[in-house]
């Protein structure tokens, strides 16, 4: 199923594809407005360079998608958080023809102080939400408001999206997604989230310009599923998010386990508040053992998911339900078994596969694999491949006549299957077919000869008793790690102060770790930041704290 052919589907309801507060837009409406601005951005254009959408939350957004994709062109998020340079870079790389702002002026518009950047936005038309609303209401009758053809629409694969992930250089890489890997996608997590084409609510939190978002996108729309929408507005202000949350009565949650903490932070998020809520899924960072044990008793008729996967192999590519025997095991949760169509392998430092059971660095091969990132050839030879061993030996029947069903438009591009992308994530196989993550390649470091993983220090700082979550950096001198550094977030705080507070902690953490890896210094913090996507932003904390 396709995302473009579910609008056409579900136009033909009364069905509502999004809820923002007081907004609405029904399916309908979200066939008819993307047909005008495809029109209109197929007449306005001088390429079929990707259309740029400057938005946080907003019922327009997605009529924008939509209408790019069916203009045959890719679209690229850019969160409302997102710093100028950030934007700026983004809009260097993809040369739109247009930019889709949302922010009514406060970026775009207001150029007083950006007259070095009016080069770069000469030849770009920003068209403003009162624009685009214009636009829509003046052409609801107009040739514009023609139905697209389906073969202008962007397909096979062709790019449905760019988006741009902060890149260790500092300039940000966009990873291209196709019509291709989305389908692919949306038909593994479909029956994952239970939407199965029934009428169904789902969070839309998550920024657009996180890739997590596409869990509740692509999947919803495509089956008709009313995706509730939680502004940055919204979430700034509890009373009136779990106001919100109550209204929406949502069946599938999607998110960071970090903003579930916060939420889990209230005693109030419970069943009580989303009592149809049957669905829980979480990707993008290590979900905590004891996140997943509130949720359990705080909402035990859901399921709680960990999904694992870069934005580079569209989202996700592996999946658990966290059962109770995972909660008490002792471990850490293991982040799932691979979609059927895909492998994945663990090799070592030489890229040879390693035995079963061994770590090593997490490699993805199968139809989710982006084709690259987005003029970027140097990072594209160091991340992405093609394998050249045929890695579908191992699917199985009733799989193989799942896959002999689908559009021909597919199997064409099934050769596609074969491209690879190094994770640089370490992890390893299971004797369950899970797979158990063991942190990130670039985390590994020696300090004083010692291996250590970095992420198995902040475990094991969680285990603290009064530890809420906790961020270890390594400090610097000559090039080399000195010390370890803890930056801590208290469930109870207290006004025992860092020294104090430190020896607590390391005291205490001692009873888990061997004593080279107790961090020598401990800060502690109100709370840890979180970047658009989310997660904790160690950038900042490395700014703040060493
Ligand atoms: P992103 O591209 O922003 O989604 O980040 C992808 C990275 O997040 C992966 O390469 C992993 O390092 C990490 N990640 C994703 N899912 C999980 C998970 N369930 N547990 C731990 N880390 C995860």
């Amino acid at each position: 199923m396709n995302i473009v052919d579910g609008v056409k589907k579900y136009a033909k309801t009364d069905r509502l594809a999004v809820i923002e507060r007081e907004d609405i837009l029904s399916y309908k409406d979200l066939d008819k407005f993307s047909d005008i601005i495809a029109n209109y951005i197929i007449r306005n254009s001088k390429t079929v360079n990707p259309v740029a959408i400057y938005a946080n939350k907003d019922i327009m957004i997605l009529p924008v998608m939509i209408g790019a994709l069916k203009s045959g062109r890719a679209y690229v998020p850019m969160d409302v958080s997102f710093p100028q340079q950030r934007v700026d870079d983004v809009v260097e790389a993809v040369c739109p023809d247009m930019v889709f702002d949302f922010t009514d002026g406060e970026y775009f518009f207001n150029k007083e102080n950006r007259e070095d950047k009016k080069e770069n936005y000469k030849n770009v038309q920003i068209i403003s939400r009162q624009d685009l609303c214009e636009i829509v209401e003046e052409n609801k009758n107009t040739e514009l408001a023609k139905e697209v053809p389906n073969d202008q629409w962007v397909k096979g694969d062709e790019n449905s999206y760019i988006l741009f992930t902060s890149g260790s250089t500092g300039k940000p890489k966009g990873v291209q997604i196709s019509t291709y890997n989305l389908n692919s996608f949306i038909e593994w997590m479909s029956p994952i989230l239970g939407i199965d084409g029934s009428e169904k609510v789902v969070m839309d939190q998550p920024a657009y310009s996180f890739d997590l978002s596409v869990s509740q996108l692509y999947p919803g729309i495509a089956n008709g599923a009313t995706l509730y929408s939680l502004s940055k507005k919204v979430v700034a202000d509890f009373n009136l998010m779990f106001e919100e949350m109550k209204k929406s009565n949502m069946d599938v949650w999607v998110s960071t386990p970090t903003f579930i903490g916060m939420c889990l932070s209230d005693d109030s998020f419970t069943e009580e508040l989303l009592p149809n809520l049957r669905k829980l899924l979480f990707i993008g960072e290590v979900l905590p053992v004891e996140t997943a044990r509130k949720l359990r008793e705080r909402f035990p008729k859901a399921e709680v998911i960990n999904g694992y996967g870069p934005t580079e192999a569209t989202v996700g590519i592996s999946h658990v339900i966290i059962s109770d025997e995972h909660i008490n095991s002792g471990q850490s949760l293991p982040v799932g078994v691979p979609m059927p169509n895909s492998k994945i392998k663990i090799v070592d430092e030489q890229g040879k596969e390693v035995p079963k059971g061994e770590k090593g660095e997490i490699i993805i091969i199968g139809p989710s694999v982006s084709k690259g990132y987005y003029k970027n050839e140097a990072k594209n030879l160091e991340a992405f491949y093609v394998e050249e061993i045929d890695p579908w030996t191992e699917i199985d029947a009733e799989y193989k006549k799942e896959l002999d069903k689908r559009s021909d438009e597919d199997k064409e591009f099934d050769n596609l299957r074969y491209r690879a992308y190094r994770t640089g994530d370490l992890g390893s196989i299971l004797e369950d077919g899970n797979i158990k993550y063991s942190g990130r390649k670039d985390f590994q470091i020696k300090l004083n000869g010692y291996r250590i993983e970095i992420e198995d220090i902040e475990n094991n700082l969680r285990k603290v008793t009064n530890v809420k979550n906790a961020v270890v950096l390594p400090v610097y001198k000559n090039e080399k790690i000195a010390f370890l550094k803890a930056i801590v977030e208290l469930k109870k705080s207290n006004d025992l102060g860092n020294l104090k507070n430190g020896i607590k902690i390391k005291k205490e953490l001692s009873n888990f770790m061997p004593e080279y890896m107790i961090p020598r210094s401990v800060a502690i913090i109100d709370s840890m930041p979180t970047n658009t996507n989310g997660k904790i932003d160690r950038k900042k904390l490395k700014e703040e704290y060493l």
